[in-house]
Protein backbone atom coordinates (compact mmCIF):
# COMPACT_ATOMS: atom_id res chain seq x y z
CA UNK A 1 0.00 0.00 0.00
CA UNK A 2 1.17 3.34 -0.95
CA UNK A 3 0.54 5.33 2.53
CA UNK A 4 2.26 8.60 1.59
CA UNK A 5 -0.34 8.63 -1.04
CA UNK A 6 -3.43 7.30 1.06
CA UNK A 7 -2.18 10.08 3.46
CA UNK A 8 -2.58 12.61 1.09
CA UNK A 9 -5.79 11.61 0.05
CA UNK A 10 -7.22 11.40 3.33
CA UNK A 11 -5.90 15.42 4.04
CA UNK A 12 -7.73 16.53 0.67
CA UNK A 13 -11.26 14.79 1.77
CA UNK A 14 -14.23 16.81 3.28
CA UNK A 15 -14.61 14.03 5.64
CA UNK A 16 -11.30 14.24 7.58
CA UNK A 17 -10.61 16.42 10.28
CA UNK A 18 -7.42 17.12 11.55
CA UNK A 19 -8.17 20.64 13.14
CA UNK A 20 -11.09 21.73 15.55
CA UNK A 21 -14.41 23.03 14.85
CA UNK A 22 -14.08 26.63 15.76
CA UNK A 23 -15.79 26.17 19.25
CA UNK A 24 -12.78 26.28 21.35
CA UNK A 25 -13.91 28.73 23.45
CA UNK A 26 -16.68 27.52 24.91
CA UNK A 27 -14.22 23.61 24.85
CA UNK A 28 -11.81 25.79 26.72
CA UNK A 29 -14.25 26.85 29.96
CA UNK A 30 -15.68 23.30 29.98
CA UNK A 31 -12.03 21.67 30.09
CA UNK A 32 -10.67 24.31 32.68
CA UNK A 33 -13.62 23.93 35.23
CA UNK A 34 -13.31 19.66 34.63
CA UNK A 35 -9.27 19.49 34.72
CA UNK A 36 -7.77 22.63 36.23
CA UNK A 37 -6.97 22.83 39.88
CA UNK A 38 -6.76 25.78 42.47
CA UNK A 39 -4.63 24.01 44.79
CA UNK A 40 -2.41 23.12 41.65
CA UNK A 41 -2.12 26.80 40.49
CA UNK A 42 -1.34 27.47 44.18
CA UNK A 43 1.80 25.34 44.24
CA UNK A 44 3.14 26.29 40.85
CA UNK A 45 2.72 30.25 42.08
CA UNK A 46 4.59 29.11 45.19
CA UNK A 47 8.03 27.45 43.38
CA UNK A 48 6.17 24.05 43.01
CA UNK A 49 6.29 23.52 47.08
CA UNK A 50 3.57 23.75 49.47
CA UNK A 51 3.70 23.18 53.16
CA UNK A 52 1.00 21.72 55.18
CA UNK A 53 1.50 20.28 58.78
CA UNK A 54 3.73 17.53 58.66
CA UNK A 55 3.87 17.23 54.72
CA UNK A 56 5.80 18.88 52.26
CA UNK A 57 4.60 18.40 48.58
CA UNK A 58 7.16 19.16 45.75
CA UNK A 59 5.95 18.95 42.89
CA UNK A 60 8.03 18.22 39.69
CA UNK A 61 8.19 21.56 37.27
CA UNK A 62 6.89 19.52 34.29
CA UNK A 63 4.16 16.80 34.62
CA UNK A 64 0.72 16.28 33.57
CA UNK A 65 -1.54 17.04 30.56
CA UNK A 66 0.97 17.81 27.61
CA UNK A 67 0.12 20.25 24.76
CA UNK A 68 -1.02 17.20 22.57
CA UNK A 69 -3.43 15.38 24.68
CA UNK A 70 -4.97 18.57 25.95
CA UNK A 71 -5.49 19.21 21.82
CA UNK A 72 -6.94 15.73 21.41
CA UNK A 73 -9.63 15.93 24.39
CA UNK A 74 -10.40 19.59 23.24
CA UNK A 75 -10.80 18.16 19.99
CA UNK A 76 -13.12 15.31 21.04
CA UNK A 77 -15.19 17.55 23.00
CA UNK A 78 -15.39 19.73 19.92
CA UNK A 79 -16.54 17.06 17.96
CA UNK A 80 -19.16 16.11 20.57
CA UNK A 81 -20.27 19.91 19.99
CA UNK A 82 -20.15 20.07 16.19
CA UNK A 83 -21.91 16.69 15.53
CA UNK A 84 -24.62 16.60 18.56
CA UNK A 85 -26.64 14.04 17.27
CA UNK A 86 -24.47 11.73 15.30
CA UNK A 87 -23.21 8.75 16.45
CA UNK A 88 -19.79 9.11 17.86
CA UNK A 89 -16.60 6.40 18.38
CA UNK A 90 -13.20 6.38 19.23
CA UNK A 91 -11.14 3.84 17.72
CA UNK A 92 -9.03 3.48 21.24
CA UNK A 93 -8.64 5.60 24.69
CA UNK A 94 -8.40 9.36 23.33
CA UNK A 95 -5.91 9.51 25.89
CA UNK A 96 -4.40 6.87 28.43
CA UNK A 97 -6.73 8.28 32.04
CA UNK A 98 -9.41 7.13 32.92
CA UNK A 99 -11.34 9.70 34.19
CA UNK A 100 -10.90 11.91 30.90
CA UNK A 101 -11.98 8.52 29.20
CA UNK A 102 -14.85 8.12 31.45
CA UNK A 103 -16.18 11.92 30.58
CA UNK A 104 -16.03 10.65 27.33
CA UNK A 105 -18.16 7.88 27.87
CA UNK A 106 -20.52 10.26 29.60
CA UNK A 107 -20.91 12.35 26.54
CA UNK A 108 -21.98 9.26 24.83
CA UNK A 109 -18.82 8.62 22.90
CA UNK A 110 -18.51 4.70 21.60
CA UNK A 111 -15.56 3.25 22.64
CA UNK A 112 -14.58 0.17 19.39
CA UNK A 113 -14.69 -3.18 21.30
CA UNK A 114 -11.87 -5.37 21.76
CA UNK A 115 -12.59 -8.85 20.54
CA UNK A 116 -10.05 -11.41 21.16
CA UNK A 117 -7.22 -8.88 21.29
CA UNK A 118 -8.52 -7.04 17.92
CA UNK A 119 -10.87 -3.98 17.17
CA UNK A 120 -13.79 -5.12 16.35
CA UNK A 121 -15.54 -2.52 13.70
CA UNK A 122 -18.79 -4.16 12.82
CA UNK A 123 -20.43 -1.85 14.51
CA UNK A 124 -19.03 1.54 12.89
CA UNK A 125 -21.06 2.92 10.14
CA UNK A 126 -21.57 4.76 6.71
CA UNK A 127 -22.06 8.49 8.23
CA UNK A 128 -20.56 7.46 11.76
CA UNK A 129 -18.20 9.87 13.14
CA UNK A 130 -14.72 8.37 13.99
CA UNK A 131 -12.24 10.13 16.48
CA UNK A 132 -8.70 8.75 15.98
CA UNK A 133 -6.43 9.56 19.15
CA UNK A 134 -3.24 11.17 19.96
CA UNK A 135 -1.50 8.85 19.48
CA UNK A 136 -2.87 7.75 16.14
CA UNK A 137 -4.08 5.18 14.56
CA UNK A 138 -3.09 2.64 11.83
CA UNK A 139 -3.58 3.56 8.39
CA UNK A 140 -5.60 0.42 8.04
CA UNK A 141 -7.84 1.35 10.37
CA UNK A 142 -7.83 5.05 8.89
CA UNK A 143 -8.52 3.19 5.29
CA UNK A 144 -11.61 1.00 6.88
CA UNK A 145 -12.95 4.22 8.26
CA UNK A 146 -12.48 6.06 5.26
CA UNK A 147 -14.19 3.30 2.39
CA UNK A 148 -17.03 3.02 4.91
CA UNK A 149 -18.00 6.68 4.67
CA UNK A 150 -17.20 7.77 8.33
CA UNK A 151 -16.36 11.30 8.83
CA UNK A 152 -12.83 11.12 10.90
CA UNK A 153 -11.72 13.16 13.28
CA UNK A 154 -7.88 12.84 13.44
CA UNK A 155 -6.21 14.45 17.26
CA UNK A 156 -3.00 12.34 16.05
CA UNK A 157 -0.68 14.62 18.14
CA UNK A 158 1.92 16.57 15.07
CA UNK A 159 4.51 15.06 17.11
CA UNK A 160 3.65 11.61 16.18
CA UNK A 161 2.84 12.48 12.83
CA UNK A 162 6.58 13.82 13.00
CA UNK A 163 7.68 10.17 13.14
CA UNK A 164 5.42 8.50 10.90
CA UNK A 165 7.40 11.42 8.65
CA UNK A 166 10.26 9.95 9.14
CA UNK A 167 9.72 6.24 8.97
CA UNK A 168 7.97 6.77 5.37
CA UNK A 169 11.32 8.59 4.50
CA UNK A 170 13.53 5.52 5.55
CA UNK A 171 11.58 3.70 3.29
CA UNK A 172 11.68 5.98 0.50
CA UNK A 173 15.52 4.99 0.88
CA UNK A 174 14.74 1.73 1.49
CA UNK A 175 15.91 1.95 5.04
CA UNK A 176 14.96 -0.17 8.02
CA UNK A 177 13.48 1.69 10.44
CA UNK A 178 14.70 0.59 14.14
CA UNK A 179 11.25 1.70 16.32
CA UNK A 180 12.43 2.18 19.95
CA UNK A 181 9.00 1.32 21.43
CA UNK A 182 7.02 -1.29 22.57
CA UNK A 183 5.59 -3.73 19.61
CA UNK A 184 2.28 -3.23 20.93
CA UNK A 185 1.82 0.13 22.03
CA UNK A 186 -1.00 1.61 19.97
CA UNK A 187 1.50 4.55 18.42
CA UNK A 188 3.88 1.64 18.02
CA UNK A 189 1.95 0.19 15.84
CA UNK A 190 0.35 2.83 14.40
CA UNK A 191 3.92 4.06 13.17
CA UNK A 192 5.02 0.66 12.04
CA UNK A 193 1.97 0.60 10.14
CA UNK A 194 3.65 3.64 7.94
CA UNK A 195 7.20 2.04 7.71
CA UNK A 196 8.23 -0.34 4.97
CA UNK A 197 10.83 -2.68 6.57
CA UNK A 198 11.04 -2.29 10.38
CA UNK A 199 12.17 -3.50 13.89
CA UNK A 200 11.07 -2.86 17.17
CA UNK A 201 13.65 -2.96 20.01
CA UNK A 202 11.94 -2.39 23.34
CA UNK A 203 15.45 -1.25 25.19
CA UNK A 204 19.14 -0.52 24.68
CA UNK A 205 19.90 -4.15 25.38
CA UNK A 206 17.67 -5.68 22.77
CA UNK A 207 19.56 -2.77 20.67
CA UNK A 208 22.63 -4.16 21.37
CA UNK A 209 21.72 -7.85 20.63
CA UNK A 210 20.83 -6.25 16.43
CA UNK A 211 24.12 -4.52 16.73
CA UNK A 212 26.20 -7.64 17.75
CA UNK A 213 24.49 -9.46 15.13
CA UNK A 214 25.13 -6.29 12.31
CA UNK A 215 28.63 -6.28 13.33
CA UNK A 216 29.23 -10.43 13.91
CA UNK A 217 26.23 -12.36 12.27
CA UNK A 218 24.60 -15.16 14.27
CA UNK A 219 21.87 -17.11 14.79
CA UNK A 220 19.08 -16.46 12.86
CA UNK A 221 16.43 -18.29 13.41
CA UNK A 222 16.96 -17.33 17.44
CA UNK A 223 16.73 -13.63 15.95
CA UNK A 224 13.76 -14.38 14.10
CA UNK A 225 12.04 -15.61 17.39
CA UNK A 226 13.29 -12.99 19.33
CA UNK A 227 11.62 -10.28 17.54
CA UNK A 228 9.32 -12.65 16.27
CA UNK A 229 6.06 -9.68 17.64
CA UNK A 230 8.69 -6.82 16.23
CA UNK A 231 9.41 -6.73 12.90
CA UNK A 232 7.73 -6.56 9.61
CA UNK A 233 6.33 -9.95 7.29
CA UNK A 234 9.13 -11.46 5.77
CA UNK A 235 12.04 -9.87 7.85
CA UNK A 236 15.43 -11.15 6.97
CA UNK A 237 18.67 -9.89 9.69
CA UNK A 238 20.97 -10.89 6.94
CA UNK A 239 19.31 -8.71 4.58
CA UNK A 240 17.54 -6.13 5.96
CA UNK A 241 20.40 -5.05 8.44
CA UNK A 242 22.65 -3.28 5.77
CA UNK A 243 20.88 0.27 5.38
CA UNK A 244 19.06 1.51 8.54
CA UNK A 245 16.92 4.64 10.37
CA UNK A 246 16.25 4.98 13.71
CA UNK A 247 12.35 5.96 15.01
CA UNK A 248 11.00 6.07 18.41
CA UNK A 249 7.66 5.91 20.02
CA UNK A 250 7.43 9.36 21.31
CA UNK A 251 6.62 8.58 24.99
CA UNK A 252 10.39 6.30 25.83
CA UNK A 253 13.12 7.20 27.82
CA UNK A 254 14.92 10.09 25.80
CA UNK A 255 18.10 8.99 27.31
CA UNK A 256 17.52 5.22 26.37
CA UNK A 257 16.84 6.49 22.71
CA UNK A 258 19.36 8.94 22.54
CA UNK A 259 21.53 5.65 23.46
CA UNK A 260 20.17 3.43 21.14
CA UNK A 261 20.73 5.95 18.06
CA UNK A 262 24.58 6.81 19.34
CA UNK A 263 24.74 2.29 19.58
CA UNK A 264 23.20 1.49 16.21
CA UNK A 265 25.60 4.86 14.33
CA UNK A 266 28.47 3.37 15.76
CA UNK A 267 27.85 0.26 14.58
CA UNK A 268 27.34 1.30 11.32
CA UNK A 269 30.87 3.17 11.58
CA UNK A 270 32.64 0.26 12.83
CA UNK A 271 30.77 -1.82 10.06
CA UNK A 272 31.45 0.46 7.24
CA UNK A 273 33.86 3.00 5.65
CA UNK A 274 32.98 6.34 7.46
CA UNK A 275 32.39 8.21 4.41
CA UNK A 276 29.56 5.77 3.66
CA UNK A 277 27.84 6.12 7.20
CA UNK A 278 24.80 7.91 5.57
CA UNK A 279 24.08 5.17 3.11
CA UNK A 280 24.00 2.94 5.98
CA UNK A 281 22.20 5.08 9.12
CA UNK A 282 19.73 7.78 9.22
CA UNK A 283 18.93 9.91 12.23
CA UNK A 284 15.71 12.50 12.67
CA UNK A 285 15.23 13.90 16.32
CA UNK A 286 11.33 12.76 17.18
CA UNK A 287 11.52 13.04 20.62
CA UNK A 288 8.71 15.05 21.85
CA UNK A 289 9.17 18.35 23.66
CA UNK A 290 6.68 17.11 26.17
CA UNK A 291 8.59 13.78 27.34
CA UNK A 292 11.74 15.30 27.40
CA UNK A 293 10.86 18.30 30.12
CA UNK A 294 8.33 15.51 32.43
CA UNK A 295 11.59 13.30 32.52
CA UNK A 296 14.46 16.39 32.86
CA UNK A 297 11.81 17.86 35.94
CA UNK A 298 11.89 14.03 37.81
CA UNK A 299 15.58 13.82 37.20
CA UNK A 300 15.79 17.03 39.06
CA UNK A 301 13.35 16.25 41.52
CA UNK A 302 14.77 12.65 42.70
CA UNK A 303 17.63 14.62 43.43
CA UNK A 304 16.04 16.17 46.38
CA UNK A 305 15.65 14.33 49.49
CA UNK A 306 12.21 12.74 49.30
CA UNK A 307 10.75 10.33 51.73
CA UNK A 308 9.14 8.94 48.81
CA UNK A 309 7.19 9.61 45.03
CA UNK A 310 4.09 9.07 43.44
CA UNK A 311 3.61 9.18 39.98
CA UNK A 312 0.22 9.45 38.70
CA UNK A 313 -1.01 8.56 35.66
CA UNK A 314 -2.80 5.57 33.67
CA UNK A 315 -1.37 2.11 33.70
CA UNK A 316 -0.83 1.53 30.10
CA UNK A 317 0.60 4.95 29.77
CA UNK A 318 4.30 4.23 29.04
CA UNK A 319 5.55 8.27 29.89
CA UNK A 320 4.08 7.46 33.15
CA UNK A 321 5.73 4.12 33.68
CA UNK A 322 8.86 6.09 32.45
CA UNK A 323 8.43 8.56 35.34
CA UNK A 324 8.51 6.04 37.63
CA UNK A 325 11.42 4.15 36.88
CA UNK A 326 13.35 6.99 37.33
CA UNK A 327 12.40 7.10 40.60
CA UNK A 328 13.20 3.76 41.02
CA UNK A 329 17.14 4.29 39.86
CA UNK A 330 17.06 7.20 42.26
CA UNK A 331 15.77 3.85 45.29
CA UNK A 332 12.93 6.63 46.24
CA UNK A 333 9.85 4.30 47.65
CA UNK A 334 7.42 5.22 44.81
CA UNK A 335 4.21 4.51 44.13
CA UNK A 336 2.47 4.60 40.99
CA UNK A 337 -1.76 5.12 41.18
CA UNK A 338 -3.93 6.14 38.26
CA UNK A 339 -6.73 8.03 40.81
CA UNK A 340 -7.07 8.80 44.49
CA UNK A 341 -9.08 6.32 44.96
CA UNK A 342 -6.00 3.85 44.84
CA UNK A 343 -5.37 5.24 48.18
CA UNK A 344 -7.42 3.56 50.68
CA UNK A 345 -6.31 4.56 53.93
CA UNK A 346 -3.24 5.87 56.02
CA UNK A 347 -1.63 2.68 56.18
CA UNK A 348 -2.82 0.97 52.73
CA UNK A 349 -2.40 2.21 49.14
CA UNK A 350 -3.41 0.09 46.14
CA UNK A 351 -0.52 0.74 43.65
CA UNK A 352 1.40 -0.41 40.04
CA UNK A 353 4.72 -1.51 41.03
CA UNK A 354 6.97 -1.27 38.11
CA UNK A 355 6.20 -4.48 35.51
CA UNK A 356 3.62 -6.05 38.04
CA UNK A 357 0.38 -6.20 38.66
CA UNK A 358 -1.40 -3.87 41.28
CA UNK A 359 -0.65 -4.49 44.90
CA UNK A 360 -1.53 -3.08 48.44
CA UNK A 361 1.36 -1.80 49.98
CA UNK A 362 0.91 -1.29 54.31
CA UNK A 363 2.56 1.22 55.73
CA UNK A 364 3.37 3.67 52.81
CA UNK A 365 2.84 6.81 54.41
CA UNK A 366 6.35 7.50 56.79
CA UNK A 367 5.20 9.25 60.44
CA UNK A 368 6.18 12.43 61.34
CA UNK A 369 7.42 15.37 58.94
CA UNK A 370 7.69 14.09 55.02
CA UNK A 371 8.44 15.67 51.90
CA UNK A 372 6.61 14.43 48.97
CA UNK A 373 7.50 14.11 45.46
CA UNK A 374 4.58 14.65 43.23
CA UNK A 375 4.57 14.07 39.37
CA UNK A 376 2.51 13.17 36.78
CA UNK A 377 2.21 11.93 32.95
CA UNK A 378 1.73 13.36 30.38
CA UNK A 379 -2.18 12.57 30.24
CA UNK A 380 -3.23 13.68 33.56
CA UNK A 381 -5.11 16.08 34.16
CA UNK A 382 -4.39 18.48 37.20
CA UNK A 383 -7.64 17.73 38.95
CA UNK A 384 -6.35 13.73 39.55
CA UNK A 385 -3.03 15.32 41.15
CA UNK A 386 -5.11 17.73 43.32
CA UNK A 387 -7.25 15.15 44.90
CA UNK A 388 -4.44 12.77 45.65
CA UNK A 389 -2.48 16.06 47.18
CA UNK A 390 -5.43 16.56 49.39
CA UNK A 391 -5.82 13.09 50.19
CA UNK A 392 -2.52 12.75 51.75
CA UNK A 393 -2.58 16.02 53.69
CA UNK A 394 -5.96 14.79 54.37
CA UNK A 395 -4.36 11.45 56.37
CA UNK A 396 -1.42 13.13 58.01
CA UNK A 397 -3.69 15.91 59.48
CA UNK A 398 -6.22 13.03 60.97
CA UNK A 399 -2.95 11.61 62.82
CA UNK A 400 -2.39 14.65 64.17
CA UNK A 401 -5.94 15.32 65.51
S1 LIG B 1 3.52 13.26 25.00
FE1 LIG B 1 4.35 14.40 23.24
S2 LIG B 1 3.88 13.12 21.47
FE2 LIG B 1 2.57 12.43 23.13
S3 LIG B 1 0.68 13.62 22.89
FE3 LIG B 1 1.99 14.75 24.31
S4 LIG B 1 3.07 16.25 23.05
FE4 LIG B 1 2.26 14.65 21.70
Amino acid sequence: MDTKAFKRSLNSSENYHRKGFGHDAEVADTMQSEYQSNLIQEIRDKAYTLKRGEVTIRLAQAFGFCWGVERAVAMAYETRQHFPTERIWITNEIIHNPSVNQRLRDMNVLFTPVVAGQKDFSGVEQGDVVILPAFGASVQEMQLLNDRGCTIVDTTCPWVSKVWNTVEKHKKGDYTSIIHGKYNHEETLATSSFAGKYLIVLNLAEAQYVADYILNGGQREEFLTKFKNATSVGFDPDRDLVQIGIANQTTMLKGETEQIGKLFEHTMLKKYPPNELNQHFLSFNTICDATQERQDAMFDLVKEKLDLMIVIGGYNSSNTTHLQEIAIDYHIPSYHVDCVERILSRDRIEHKPLHQDLEIAENWLPEGEIVVGVTSGASTPDKVVADIIERIFALKAAVLT
